[in-house]
């Protein structure tokens, strides 16, 4: 569909919600928005490069499980029971399927470190009351033929899928830009915006009036007007202008490397489920797609190496893909005869607590504070941020995390709040109370004033 050229000084559009950013989460979320009868627009420049592009798309969240992470596990089980319904009507509402697959996940360990390490995370899992019940290395061998037999452990995970991340944004992508029958709920088709949803470009900072958040200031000079704006742009959400004062967003990179190889017919399944393995105490995976390729990863290093400022892509680390490919084949030795196809490196957006920034800016009350939420149109000023919903610092977990990311920001947009996802309230590293910006007459950008 030709679009109006926003690249126009003074041009502008209106939603009612304005995603910034167009990975997993932004997609998500703007479909959940459409599917609720809004009008959504997602601006992002590059949709679907960042780490969304990388992500192996495990839905893995008693392998993920951390020590002293159990607010997190709470929200990764609520987003793993979403997960089917939201393939469901995905697959339904785009008429393809996002890859979505509910075979479970085996842990190996490869030495008899690995297989203590796995244990002591298994008595943890457990005491969560997450199952993981040992197979014999005969078990094992009989569900993945290919397996080493020189493994010293197997441990079968029922509850952690997968789904393939690009077919993911492909659908999500279909039904955003699909006539609105597909949400069955009429929300209107957006004038203005490619694909009537999408704005090929980037955000330079949020438009304020009145004290609230009213839209998105583009780089290209343009603007977005929206009654609702979600800052959904990964690593680089704290960088834009006119952020609410005080609010910090702790963003780091966390790189990873990434295999794509395809496997040749005669070794086809390589594998049949995920592969989870420790490898002298190095983790490693193995993805099998419905397609015959297999995604092997990922490496986890802080370096910036070949990464521009501030962006998620990155140079790939040859020592990475050494080490991934040597480990894989540790678990698998067939991993050899496999066509190396792509190595991608990108970077996760962590958090100094690896949980997500997630959810409405208390507006002068403490960081983090258990608050109701209230309608934006009441007599008194909300304790919110009006106009303004957070959402990034997804780490390791944005695949896993967007149903739930999605759902939650719906109730918000609804103005109701789960309390049970306080913890993740997205002020809780800003130390003491947010301030609005400045109230303008007209819509004004902080940075520009
Ligand atoms: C190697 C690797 C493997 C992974 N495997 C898994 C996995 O198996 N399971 C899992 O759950 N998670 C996994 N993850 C983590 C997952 O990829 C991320 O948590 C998730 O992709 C984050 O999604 P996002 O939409 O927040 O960010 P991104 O996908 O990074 O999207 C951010 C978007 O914002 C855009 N943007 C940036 N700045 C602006 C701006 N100013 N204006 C407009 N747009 C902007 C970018 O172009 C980008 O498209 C993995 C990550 C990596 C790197």
């Amino acid at each position: 569909m030709p679009s109006r050229n926003l690249n126009q000084p003074g041009c502008t559009i209106s939603a009612d919600v304005a995603v910034i950013g167009g990975g997993v989460i932004g997609h998500s979320i703007a479909w959940e928005a459409k599917r609720s009868g809004r009008s959504v627009v997602v601006i992002d420049d590059a949709p679907g490069s960042g780490a969304s592009w990388a992500a192996a798309g495990m839905l893995a969240p008693v392998s993920e499980l951390h020590y002293q992470e159990e607010d997190l596990l709470e929200l990764m089980l609520d987003a793993s029971a979403r997960w089917p319904r939201f393939a469901a009507d995905l697959a339904r509402a785009a008429g393809t399927d996002p890859g979505y697959l509910a075979t479970p996940t085996l842990a190996v360990g490869a030495d008899a470190a690995d297989r203590q390490a796995l244990l002591d995370l298994r008595a943890v899992q457990q005491a969560n009351g997450l199952a993981v019940e040992p197979l014999t290395i005969r078990e094992a061998r009989r569900r993945e033929a290919l397996l080493s037999p020189a493994i010293a452990c197997a441990l079968d995970t029922p509850a952690d899928h997968q789904v393939d991340p690009r077919l993911l944004l492909q659908c999500l992508r279909r039904v955003l830009s699909a006539d609105p029958g597909g949400t069955g709920r009429g929300a209107p088709f957006m004038a203005g915006a490619v694909d009537g949803y999408a704005v090929l470009d980037r955000a330079a900072g949020l438009l304020w009036q009145d004290g609230a958040v009213a839209g998105v200031h583009l780089e290209g000079g343009a603007a977005v007007l929206a009654s609702e704006t979600v800052v959904a742009n990964g690593l680089q959400a704290a960088e834009l202008a006119g952020l609410p004062d005080n609010l910090h967003l702790p963003l780091r990179p966390v790189h990873g490397d990434i295999l794509r190889l395809t496997v040749p017919a005669h070794l086809r399944p390589l594998v049949t489920a995920t592969v989870r393995g420790l490898v002298r105490g190095v983790p490693v995976y193995i993805v099998p797609r419905q397609d015959g390729t297999v995604v092997i990863g990922a490496t986890q290093r802080e370096d910036a190496m070949g990464q521009e400022s501030g962006s998620s892509a990155g140079a790939v680390s040859a020592g990475g893909v050494y080490q991934l490919l040597r480990d894989a084949q540790v678990l698998v030795p067939a991993v050899a005869e496999l066509e190396l196809m792509e190595c991608t490196a990108r970077a996760r957006p962590g958090t100094p607590d690896n949980a997500p920034l997630l959810g409405r800016v208390p507006a002068g009350g403490s960081a983090g504070g258990r608050q109701p939420g209230r309608a934006r149109q009441g007599p008194a000023e909300p304790p919110y941020v009006a106009g303004l919903i957070i959402a990034t610092g997804f780490f390791r977990h944005g695949v896993l995390l967007a149903p739930a990311a999605a759902a939650i920001c719906r109730d918000l947009l609804y103005g109701t709040e789960d309390q049970r996802w306080a913890p993740f309230n997205p002020a809780r590293f800003s130390g003491g109370a947010v301030r609005r910006t400045e109230a303008g007459t007209g819509l004004n950008t902080k940075e520009t004033a």
